[in-house]
C-alpha cells in the first residue's frame, strides 16, 4: 500500500490521481490546496498567481468572500428542489439575469457543454417549428478548430482530431468552414436547411485566436439575412473576461442565443446558462429538456452574487484596461521564442516560436517554479487569463515572472 511516509505530500498525492483516476488530464506537477483573489496556494504552502482562472472560471477571483458568504447562507437553507417543484430563489434569478442580458427567457443548466447541447436542440426546434425545415433535416454550421466541450454533440461539431478522434459515431448535420471567413460563411448559409450558426467570438481553447475587426458584425448580418440563428458561446470570452461584459459587445453584436458557463457561479459551482427570446425559447414545452440540477437554488442565488460582483468591483474595465497594459509590457519581451502576443482584455497568449513539443510545457514548468501558473494549449501557444481583479502592481510582477522565465529557459 502507498503511504505518505515515503513520498512528499505533493508525490502522495499526484500518485493516488494516477493511481485512480482516469488518465484522461495530464496536469503540471502543483497540487493546490487554497486560493484567495489572484493567488492560489500549494500543499507546500508556495504561493502562485493563477494565470488560468480554471479556464476563465474564476474571473471574479479564487473564493471571492461576498459570493462565498451568499454559497454558504443558501448551503444552510436549500440546496436542491428538482424542477419538479417551484423554488423560492429560480424566479428571482431568472428575472435578475434576463434583464441583465436583455433576453426574454433563460434556460438554466449546470455545465458549459450542456448549455451548448440546449442551444443546438433549441436552435433545431426553432427551425422545424419557426423556420419551416423538414424534420431531421436541420444543420448548425460550426467553425474549424471550435471548442465546444467533450460530450458527443460538442466533439462531433468538432475538428480537432484529439477531441472526437476514437469516438464516432458522430452526431451529424454540422456545416464546418474556416474560422473569420465570411464568404465560406455566406456560402454555407445557401443551404436552405441551416438554423444556427455556432462560433465562439474568440476561439479560447484554439489558442486565443481573435478573429477580423468585423467578423462577427457581418456573420451576424448575414445570419438575419439568411434567417439563420446566430448563437455566440460565450463561456469563455464572456462575464468580463475581454473587457466588455460579453465579447459580441466589442462588434454590437446581441446573439439570438447567448450561451454562459464558467464565471457564472465565480468558480464555486458548475452553473450554465441559455438566454433567448420567447420565439426561440418557448418552441420546447414542458417535460421536452432539462436537467436535475438546472435551476437549483444553491445555483441561483450564487449566479446572482457572481454577476453582482462583476459589475460592482469594476472588473470589466480592469480586464480591458489591465488587459491592454499585459500585452504592452509582455510586448517589450525580447527573446526569440516568442512569435506573437495576442488576445483582447484580459484573455491574452504568447504564440512560441518553436517546433519542439514540450517548448510550451517546459516554460510553463519555469514559471511555476517562479511563481506563476499557466498552461499550453497545443503545443505553442500559452494562455494568459488570470482572474479580473488582479492590480497593475501585479500584472507588474507576474511580467517580470513571465521574462525572468524566458531569459532563464533553455530549449
Ligand atoms: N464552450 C467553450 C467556448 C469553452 O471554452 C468550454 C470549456 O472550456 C466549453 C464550451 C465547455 O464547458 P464545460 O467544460 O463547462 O462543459
Amino acid at each position: 500500500m502507498m503511504t505518505e511516509t515515503s513520498l512528499s505530500r505533493a508525490e502522495y498525492l499526484m500518485e493516488l490521481e494516477e493511481r485512480h483516476g482516469a488518465h484522461n488530464y495530464h496536469p503540471l506537477p502543483v497540487v493546490l490546496e487554497r486560493g484567495r483573489g489572484v493567488y492560489v496556494w500549494d500543499v507546500e504552502g508556495k504561493r502562485y498567481y493563477d494565470f488560468l482562472s480554471a479556464y476563465s472560471a474564476v474571473n471574479q477571483g479564487h473564493c471571492h468572500p461576498l459570493i462565498i458568504d451568499v454559497l454558504k447562507k443558501q448551503a444552510e437553507k436549500l440546496t436542491l428542489t428538482s424542477r419538479a417543484f417551484y423554488n423560492s430563489v429560480l424566479g428571482e434569478y431568472e428575472r435578475y439575469i434576463t434583464a441583465y442580458f436583455g433576453y426574454d427567457k433563460v434556460l438554466p443548466m449546470n455545465t458549459g457543454v450542456e448549455a451548448v447541447e440546449t442551444a443546438v436542440k433549441l436552435a433545431r426546434r426553432w427551425g422545424y417549428v419557426v423556420k419551416g425545415i423538414k424534420e431531421n433535416a436541420a444543420k448548425v454550421i460550426v467553425p474549424e478548430n471550435n471548442f465546444h466541450g467533450r460530450t458527443l454533440l460538442a466533439i462531433s461539431a468538432s475538428t480537432d482530431p484529439g477531441s472526437y478522434g476514437g469516438f464516432g459515431p458522430y452526431v451529424p448535420n454540422f456545416i464546418k468552414i474556416p474560422y473569420n471567413d465570411l464568404s465560406a460563411l455566406a456560402k454555407a448559409l445557401e443551404d436552405k436547411d441551416v438554423c444556427g450558426f455556432l462560433v465562439e467570438p474568440i476561439q479560447g481553447e484554439a489558442g486565443v485566436v481573435v478573429p477580423d475587426e468585423g467578423y462577427l458584425a457581418k456573420a451576424k448580418y448575414l445570419c438575419e439575412k439568411a434567417n439563420v440563428l446566430f448563437i455566440g458561446d460565450e463561456i469563455q470570452t464572456g462575464l468580463g473576461r475581454t473587457g466588455k461584459m460579453l465579447a459580441c459587445e466589442w462588434e454590437e453584436v446581441r446573439p439570438d442565443i447567448l450561451i454562459l458557463g464558467k464565471a457564472l457561479s465565480g468558480g464555486t459551482l458548475p452553473v450554465s446558462a441559455v438566454l433567448a427570446d420567447d420565439e426561440i425559447m418557448l418552441t420546447i414545452k414542458p417535460g421536452e429538456h432539462g436537467s436535475t440540477y438546472g435551476g437549483n437554488p444553491l445555483a441561483c442565488k450564487v449566479a446572482i452574487a457572481a454577476l453582482q460582483v462583476l459589475k460592482d468591483e469594476n472588473m470589466i474595465y480592469n480586464a480591458h484596461y489591465l488587459g491592454q497594459y499585459l500585452r504592452n509590457e509582455l510586448q517589450k519581451i525580447k527573446s526569440p521564442l516568442i512569435r506573437q502576443i495576442r488576445g483582447k482584455g484580459l484573455l491574452n497568449a504568447i504564440v512560441l516560436n518553436t517546433d519542439k513539443k514540450d517548448t510550451g510545457w517546459n516554460l510553463c514548468l519555469r514559471f511555476a517554479a517562479n511563481g506563476l501558473l499557466a498552461k499550453p494549449t497545443h503545443d505553442y501557444i500559452i494562455r494568459l487569463a488570470p482572474p479580473l481583479c488582479i492590480t497593475k502592481e501585479q500584472i507588474d510582477e507576474c511580467v517580470h515572472i513571465i521574462r525572468q522565465s524566458f531569459r532563464e529557459f533553455k530549449e
